[in-house]
Protein backbone atom coordinates (compact mmCIF):
# COMPACT_ATOMS: atom_id res chain seq x y z
CA UNK A 1 0.00 0.00 0.00
CA UNK A 2 1.08 3.64 -0.23
CA UNK A 3 0.27 6.61 1.84
CA UNK A 4 0.62 10.31 0.28
CA UNK A 5 0.96 12.77 3.27
CA UNK A 6 0.29 16.85 2.38
CA UNK A 7 1.95 18.14 5.57
CA UNK A 8 5.53 17.60 7.82
CA UNK A 9 3.12 15.89 10.99
CA UNK A 10 -0.03 14.33 10.14
CA UNK A 11 -2.13 11.72 11.45
CA UNK A 12 -4.02 9.97 7.94
CA UNK A 13 -6.89 7.38 8.84
CA UNK A 14 -5.94 4.36 6.25
CA UNK A 15 -8.16 1.99 8.57
CA UNK A 16 -10.70 2.06 5.29
CA UNK A 17 -8.01 1.21 2.92
CA UNK A 18 -6.70 -1.49 5.20
CA UNK A 19 -10.04 -2.98 5.52
CA UNK A 20 -10.70 -2.79 1.64
CA UNK A 21 -7.35 -4.49 1.69
CA UNK A 22 -8.61 -7.54 3.86
CA UNK A 23 -11.97 -7.72 1.29
CA UNK A 24 -9.42 -8.34 -1.47
CA UNK A 25 -7.65 -10.90 0.68
CA UNK A 26 -10.93 -12.39 1.23
CA UNK A 27 -10.05 -13.60 4.85
CA UNK A 28 -12.64 -14.28 7.36
CA UNK A 29 -10.78 -14.93 10.41
CA UNK A 30 -7.29 -14.06 10.53
CA UNK A 31 -4.72 -11.48 11.65
CA UNK A 32 -3.51 -8.63 9.69
CA UNK A 33 0.09 -6.81 10.35
CA UNK A 34 1.01 -3.70 9.10
CA UNK A 35 4.52 -2.47 9.20
CA UNK A 36 6.02 0.91 8.32
CA UNK A 37 9.06 0.65 6.64
CA UNK A 38 10.26 4.43 7.00
CA UNK A 39 12.40 5.95 10.23
CA UNK A 40 10.41 9.30 10.32
CA UNK A 41 7.08 7.73 9.89
CA UNK A 42 5.02 5.06 12.21
CA UNK A 43 1.83 3.42 12.96
CA UNK A 44 -0.70 3.90 15.94
CA UNK A 45 -5.02 2.92 16.71
CA UNK A 46 -6.37 5.82 19.12
CA UNK A 47 -9.80 7.78 18.44
CA UNK A 48 -10.67 8.73 15.15
CA UNK A 49 -14.66 9.92 16.07
CA UNK A 50 -13.29 13.34 17.34
CA UNK A 51 -10.48 14.49 14.57
CA UNK A 52 -9.37 16.76 17.73
CA UNK A 53 -7.71 13.78 19.48
CA UNK A 54 -4.98 13.00 16.10
CA UNK A 55 -4.37 16.96 16.06
CA UNK A 56 -3.93 16.95 20.13
CA UNK A 57 -1.68 13.84 19.54
CA UNK A 58 0.48 16.03 17.13
CA UNK A 59 0.63 19.06 19.51
CA UNK A 60 1.15 16.34 22.68
CA UNK A 61 4.23 15.22 20.73
CA UNK A 62 5.59 18.34 19.84
CA UNK A 63 5.69 19.52 23.73
CA UNK A 64 7.23 16.42 23.99
CA UNK A 65 10.19 16.39 21.54
CA UNK A 66 10.88 19.94 20.69
CA UNK A 67 12.54 20.54 17.33
CA UNK A 68 15.29 23.03 18.95
CA UNK A 69 16.06 20.20 20.42
CA UNK A 70 20.14 19.90 20.80
CA UNK A 71 20.18 16.76 18.50
CA UNK A 72 23.58 15.45 16.95
CA UNK A 73 22.07 14.11 13.75
CA UNK A 74 23.30 15.87 10.78
CA UNK A 75 19.85 15.93 8.81
CA UNK A 76 18.31 17.80 11.08
CA UNK A 77 15.25 15.79 11.69
CA UNK A 78 15.94 13.78 15.11
CA UNK A 79 12.53 15.37 16.81
CA UNK A 80 11.02 12.69 13.83
CA UNK A 81 12.86 9.92 14.60
CA UNK A 82 12.46 10.05 18.06
CA UNK A 83 8.44 10.47 17.49
CA UNK A 84 7.97 7.70 15.22
CA UNK A 85 10.04 5.40 17.58
CA UNK A 86 7.84 6.14 20.11
CA UNK A 87 5.00 5.69 18.32
CA UNK A 88 6.20 2.35 16.76
CA UNK A 89 6.69 0.77 13.39
CA UNK A 90 3.48 -1.71 13.35
CA UNK A 91 0.18 -2.99 14.49
CA UNK A 92 -1.45 -6.19 14.61
CA UNK A 93 -4.95 -6.36 14.81
CA UNK A 94 -7.45 -9.45 14.69
CA UNK A 95 -9.83 -9.65 11.87
CA UNK A 96 -12.99 -11.93 12.63
CA UNK A 97 -15.96 -12.21 10.25
CA UNK A 98 -14.02 -10.26 7.33
CA UNK A 99 -13.46 -7.18 9.43
CA UNK A 100 -10.85 -5.66 11.84
CA UNK A 101 -11.08 -6.36 15.43
CA UNK A 102 -11.19 -2.60 16.76
CA UNK A 103 -13.00 -0.61 19.48
CA UNK A 104 -15.56 1.14 18.72
CA UNK A 105 -13.38 4.35 18.56
CA UNK A 106 -10.60 3.56 17.19
CA UNK A 107 -9.10 3.98 14.02
CA UNK A 108 -5.74 3.68 12.43
CA UNK A 109 -3.56 6.25 11.84
CA UNK A 110 -0.53 6.72 9.15
CA UNK A 111 1.98 8.77 11.35
CA UNK A 112 3.73 11.00 9.24
CA UNK A 113 6.28 13.27 11.01
CA UNK A 114 8.61 14.38 8.49
CA UNK A 115 6.49 14.90 4.81
CA UNK A 116 4.89 15.70 2.89
CA UNK A 117 6.27 12.39 1.33
CA UNK A 118 4.89 9.71 -0.58
CA UNK A 119 5.43 6.96 2.01
CA UNK A 120 4.86 2.76 1.50
CA UNK A 121 3.18 0.63 3.89
CA UNK A 122 3.49 -3.15 4.17
CA UNK A 123 0.63 -5.00 4.76
CA UNK A 124 0.34 -8.70 5.42
CA UNK A 125 -3.26 -10.73 5.59
CA UNK A 126 -2.93 -14.41 7.21
CA UNK A 127 -5.89 -16.59 7.80
CA UNK A 128 -8.80 -18.94 7.14
CA UNK A 129 -11.09 -17.65 3.72
CA UNK A 130 -14.28 -18.63 5.85
CA UNK A 131 -15.66 -19.88 9.29
CA UNK A 132 -16.22 -23.00 8.41
CA UNK A 133 -14.14 -25.88 10.29
ZN1 LIG B 1 17.23 11.68 9.68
Amino acid sequence: MSVSTRRREELVDITSQVEEAIRSAGVSSGICVLYCPHTTSALTINEGADPAVAADLISGLRRLVPEGWDFTHAEGNSDAHLKASLFGASETIIIEGGRLVLGTWQRIFYCEFDGPRQRTLYISIEGQKDNQG
